[in-house]
């Protein structure tokens, strides 16, 4: 077994410690016998050199723990600080990572790798206890014009005022995840088609009420909704698949509304 610097010096200082100790303890029994026979003269030489023993002893202890274990312990305890502060860094920064990897930047919403993930998730724990699961795609209609007429910022500015609003109209565990470019989808578990379409409806409204400032002017934005319930069976791209279809039939019907 190998023992650690530190370890060492802390064996040497109770070794000198204890030696000190039981030196003490004979000295002590020496004089008790000294008195019971021939009195204290007799010993005195010894106790001298005894006691002088005991002194040096503590003295290279003390001297032993002042200039050795203390810059030791002292050492240590900055290392750890060190080390701490480092973990800590470290730890934040791979947050920091996991959250930008799973977040989209310009909106805040989920990334397309979070959903997908979050999606197959829910799917597999909803389906276990046949709870139903709602989906909604969601995309700005005619979204090319507003960058064509008011440019790419505002456009980046629409995009981070609508996110927004799904982010308020949802509920906690649904998921908001901007799947690329001004598509939108929304997972919400545990919501019949009935109330996925009052909410759908409801997000609709809320986005065509917005008025986006523009500098000099203030422009308004709508959106189309396509969604589905889960059947139950099929995977998590049919699902999507057929939550997008109904997309593209609001699309068809003239935009700006919920198609289910
Ligand atoms: P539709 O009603 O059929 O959806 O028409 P649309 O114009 O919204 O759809 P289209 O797919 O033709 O155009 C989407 C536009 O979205 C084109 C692209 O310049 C813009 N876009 C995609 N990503 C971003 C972005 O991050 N910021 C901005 N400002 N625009 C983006
Ligand atoms: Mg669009
Ligand atoms: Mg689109």
């Amino acid at each position: 077994m190998r023992f650690h610097k530190a370890e060492s010096a802390f064996f040497v200082f109770v070794s000198l410690v204890f030696g000190a100790g039981a030196l003490l303890v004979y000295t002590y029994m020496l004089i008790q016998n000294g008195f019971a026979t021939q009195g204290v003269g007799e010993h005195l030489q010894r106790f001298n050199q005894l006691l002088f023993l005991v002194g040096v002893l503590l003295a290279t202890a003390v001297v032993f723990g002042v200039f050795f274990i203390y810059p030791l312990i002292r050492t240590q305890v900055r290392e750890e600080g060190k080390l701490r502060a480092m973990t800590e860094t470290l730890s934040a920064r791979s947050e920091s990572l996991q959250h930008a990897a799973l977040t989209d930047p310009l909106t805040g919403t989920q990334n397309r790798r979070f959903f997908d993930d979050a999606l197959r998730e829910y799917l597999h724990e909803f389906g276990r206890i046949e709870k139903p699961v709602g989906l909604m795609v969601l995309d700005l209609d005619h979204f090319k014009q507003v960058n064509d007429t008011h440019g790419h910022d505002i456009g980046d500015k629409v995009l981070r005022e609508v996110a927004r609003a799904f982010r308020d109209m949802t509920r906690y565990h649904d998921v908001v995840a901007r799947m690329g470019g001004e598509e939108f989808a929304i997972v919400a578990p545990n919501m019949s088609q009935e109330a996925l379409v009052k909410l759908a409806e409801r997000i609709r409204k809320a986005v065509s009420g917005l008025i986006i400032d523009a500098g000099n002017v203030r422009i308004r934005v709508t959106i189309s909704i396509g969604l589905s319930i889960w059947n139950g069976r099929e995977s998590s791209e049919e699902f999507y698949r057929r939550a997008d279809k109904m997309l593209y039939e609001a699309k068809r019907l003239g935009r700006n509304r919920v198609c289910a």
